[in-house]
């Protein structure tokens, strides 16, 4: 029956995992996962998270299903971390909001509501480069995908001018996919000031603004500074689409904990809007799980937990700009001529160090340094044990 089905290629990332696990050298050094480590390379499980699943296992609770869109008081919760208490769209009631399954979920849900509902050209522009699964998301949701300049590779920074021209050039009533903060994979962000320009240009256009927000309090370890740019958005009128995760700012990865909303233009069009991410998600999956919002929900539903929580992430945040400046450090003490300042100038999870592909290669069979080959490595799988010998090898290799 399956004779006609191609071998497809293996996943990058997962790629990377084979052969650091097959590489027997002991100070080998994993840079490829997008997951959180503490200083000792390990998996972290949040106490706070520890200390909301320990109440939940105590309250007994059912395992009856959740509603088409999840666990109310998780989704309550999480738009109000998203939009900010005072939010004017939030008090209003014209937020649309359901649970999915974790970011990824959230992107499926908005790019299937979108190829079904969204009135203007159904083709959404990503900066180029972006997350690798975006691409496959919004093209399997049936939507057009294009590209907007983004990443400039002579400055290691923003091509904020490239970008603004092509988001001038786009057709009007375009759909622009933004990174809400921690760009993954090059974790440079636009300033303030510029995330400013890029709302009146997506106005003058009459684009519609899509976010995905991964990393909420994860960059800069303050979760209100770090959803700064689709608040800005929202107070200036724009009716934007948000996707949440919980993945790494709770650790929650494999609970698959996330929310995917829309601002809409008032209660009665929320209302149509609920209605029919109903009739979009009871085929796919019907409800989602209930564990992972369950935890969410008991830490942003109590103020101690949740100010337990927020000192939780803003460890995790400290912790890796801690070895961005570890790392740029120790490459400038080996006499390293080249100005590593984008290391500490970029935020979030990973770095976009400018290795070229060869370069990364070289890292992997002759140092034992796994990442992806595009010279984005995951900083949160430096340790203060490992930065030194990382260093030497990237000082090795880049000369
Ligand atoms: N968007 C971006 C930009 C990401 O980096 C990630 C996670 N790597 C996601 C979405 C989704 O992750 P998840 O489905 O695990 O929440």
């Amino acid at each position: 029956t399956w004779a006609n089905v191609p071998q497809g290629p293996p996943d990058a990332i997962l790629g990377i995992t084979e052969a650091f696990k097959a590489d027997p050298f002991a100070e080998k050094i994993n840079l490829g996962v997008g997951a959180y480590r503490d200083d000792k390379g390990k998996p972290y499980v949040l106490p706070s998270v520890r200390a909301a699943e320990d109440k939940l296992v105590a309250s007994r609770a059912d395992k009856e299903y959740a509603a088409i869109t999840g666990v109310s008081n998780f989704t309550a919760k999480a738009a109000e971390l998203a939009y900010g208490a005072d939010s004017a769209p939030l008090k209003e009631g014209r937020i649309a909001i359901t649970q999915s399954v974790s970011g990824t979920g959230a992107l499926r849900i908005g790019g299937a509501f979108l190829e079904r509902f969204y009135p203007g050209a159904k083709k959404i522009f990503l900066p180029t480069p972006t997350w690798a699964n975006h691409n496959a998301v919004f093209s399997d949701s049936g939507l057009e995908v294009g590209k907007y300049r983004y990443y400039n590779k002579d400055t290691i920074g923003l091509d904020f001018e490239g970008l603004v021209e092509d988001l001038k050039a786009a057709p009007k009533g375009s759909i622009i996919l933004l990174h809400a903060c921690a760009h993954n994979p090059t974790g440079v962000d636009p300033t303030p000031e510029q995330w400013r320009q890029i709302s009146d240009v997506v106005k003058e256009k009459e684009h519609f603004a899509f976010f995905d927000m991964a990393y909420q309090g994860f960059a800069s370890g303050d979760a209100d500074k770090d959803a700064f740019a689709p608040r800005y958005f929202v107070e200036q009128g724009h009716n934007i689409a948000l996707c949440q995760s919980f993945a790494k700012n709770m650790g929650l990865y494999g609970e698959r904990a996330g929310a995917f909303s829309l601002v809409c233009a008032s209660a009665e069009e929320k209302k149509r809007v609920d209605s029919q991410i109903k009739i979009l998600i009871r085929p796919l999956y019907s409800n989602p799980p209930i564990h992972g919002a369950r935890i969410a929900s008991t830490i942003l539903n109590d103020p101690e937990l949740k100010k337990q929580w927020l000192g939780e992430v803003k460890g995790m945040a400290d912790r890796i700009i801690e070895m961005r400046s570890l790392l740029k450090q120790n490459l400038e003490a080996l006499g390293s001529k080249h100005d590593w300042s984008h290391i500490t100038n970029q935020i979030g999870m990973f770095a976009y160090t400018g290795l070229t592909p060869e370069q990364m290669d070289v890292l992997a069979k002759e140092h034992s340094v796994y990442a992806t080959k595009d010279g984005r490595i995951s900083v949160a799988g430096i340790t203060t044990g490992n930065v030194k010998r990382l260093a030497e090898a990237i000082f090795k290799v880049t000369g």
